[in-house]
């Protein structure tokens, strides 16, 4: 068994506990979705949850406290994750 320690998020969307290395981390601005710059408060979505972007969405409201068009966001963000 490996007993490194790695760090575990939750997905915004799920709540499912995962690996931090194996989600997406995002970070809301002023209604733009952003990858995580290092600074200021960031979120996970697991991989399922990148897959089923209408049900992620609402979650995002959620967290970001507003409205913007983040389905069309989030669908540019999972597609540069998934491409990585
Ligand atoms: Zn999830």
């Amino acid at each position: 068994m490996n007993l490194k320690n790695r760090p575990i998020r939750t997905c915004i969307a799920c709540r499912v506990k995962s690996e931090q290395n194996t989600m997406l981390r995002l970070q809301c601005n002023d209604k733009i979705l952003l990858p995580f710059s290092g600074k200021g408060r960031s979120f996970y979505l697991c991989k399922e949850c990148c897959e089923d972007i209408k049900k992620s969405v609402k979650s995002l409201y959620r967290q970001c406290k507003n409205k913007a068009d983040y389905e069309q966001q989030l669908k540019e963000m999972v597609e540069i994750w998934k491409t990585k």
